[in-house]
């Protein structure tokens, strides 16, 4: 079987091709074409020997997801549908300008943590992305928007559970790092989490750190379990717990994130008791209103409703950023990401295979 070139880490390659007899260098040429300009072709590697491109093109290939649709919204973000190569669908958002240039990448194909307001957890899992398919999102987006030689940020937060997924998470950020491909700095870097304790621990003793987002939107276990299922195995005490422990840089904070469901999470209370459970964290509390859908038995608070209670924490002495939804005109922001173009049909199709 041809090998995709895209898999692997500069260390694989090399011993891929240290097993043709060629050297380190080589493998060194061709990370770079692949990583770090986004090249596919074989052909292209100009800087190769004749002779070693056709060789490479008999052994290996070089896939990245292919783009099916672009939607662009009128606030600048641009929604990527993309196609793997078992024709399964995901979805990758470029948000401009937050300050930052940033790339909200998907883990998986769908989701298993069924959040109760999230539309991918309505769609049920598929699979599982490799680490190829998770870096080539970044290409693809780098590719198309002409952004392989500026900076920009990367968030784990599109489709998918990045801990659930947590060896092929890891290694596509590692690819993303290396000095030879993008050369991604980790502080560029966010994984967010619903807190899959055990993938968490181990997290904690990872040489390439990414920032650290938890998806709280809780602050009794009654209201966690019922919002956030995984609560019911790993709860709230226990996640807070693991937060504690975890070792921060320097000047670096976890980020809480909670989505603002009105009349469930969003009272003065609920803000109170928050900024009790931050307590001996290092962290900064993004509140996202949420965004309502067709399919989402939740509602919106009010704008006065989120601003009392980011009032709260923030006289407190909290951190606290309310979330601007961006590009909800093309289903783009956060927990919108099904892919449409699968429709309802494939998601239902899916969902109605992992009950068989
Ligand atoms: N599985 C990861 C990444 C998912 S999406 C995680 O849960 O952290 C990133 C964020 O979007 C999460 O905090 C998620 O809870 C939030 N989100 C999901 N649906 C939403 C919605 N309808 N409105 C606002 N935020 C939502």
């Amino acid at each position: 079987m041809v090998q995709n070139l895209a898999e692997l880490e500069l260390g694989e390659l090399e011993q891929a091709l240290e097993a043709m007899g060629r050297p380190r260098f080589n493998a060194r040429q061709l990370y770079r074409w692949v990583h770090r300009r986004g090249v596919t072709d074989f052909g292209a590697m100009t800087d190769l020997a004749l002779e070693l491109r056709g060789e490479l093109a008999e052994t290996f290939s070089v896939t990245t997801p292919e783009v099916v649709r672009t939607d662009v919204s009128s606030d600048g973000t641009a929604k990527f549908l993309l196609k793997l190569a078992d024709a399964m669908l995901i979805e990758s958002v470029f948000i401009p300008d937050t300050p930052s240039m940033t790339f909200c990448v998907s883990t998986q194909v769908g989701c298993a943590m069924q959040c109760a307001f999230c539309l991918t957890g309505k769609m049920g899992f598929g699979r599982n992305l490799t680490a190829g398919e998770i870096a080539g999102q970044v290409h693809v987006l780098a590719r198309e928007l002409g952004m392989f030689e500026k900076p920009f940020n990367i968030v784990l937060m599109g489709m998918g559970e990045p801990l659930h997924n947590y060896d092929a998470t890891m290694k596509a950020l590692r690819i993303l790092h290396d000095p030879h491909g993008l050369s991604m700095s980790p502080r560029r870097m966010t994984l967010s989490t619903v807190g899959v304790l055990p993938a968490l621990e181990r997290l904690a003793s990872e040489p390439l750190m990414p920032n650290l987002a938890i998806s709280l939107h809780a602050t009794t276990e009654e209201t966690r379990d019922r919002l956030v299922p995984v609560n019911r195995k790993y709860n709230l005490e226990d996640l807070l717990n693991a937060c504690r422990r975890f070792p921060l840089k320097k000047r670096s904070r976890i980020t809480f994130e909670y989505v603002m469901l009105a009349g469930v999470n969003d009272s003065p209370t609920d803000a109170r008791r928050l900024v009790k459970l931050m307590h001996g964290i290092r962290s900064k509390i993004n509140l996202l209103p949420l965004n309502e859908a067709v399919g989402i038995d939740f509602r919106r608070p009010e704008d006065a409703r989120v601003n009392e209670f980011a009032r709260i924490l923030a006289e407190s002495g909290l951190t606290v950023s309310v979330r601007k939804s961006r590009g909800r005109d093309i289903r783009a922001a956060c927990g919108q990401l099904i892919t449409e173009t699968q429709g309802r049909s494939a998601a239902q199709k899916l969902a109605s295979a992992m009950t068989a």
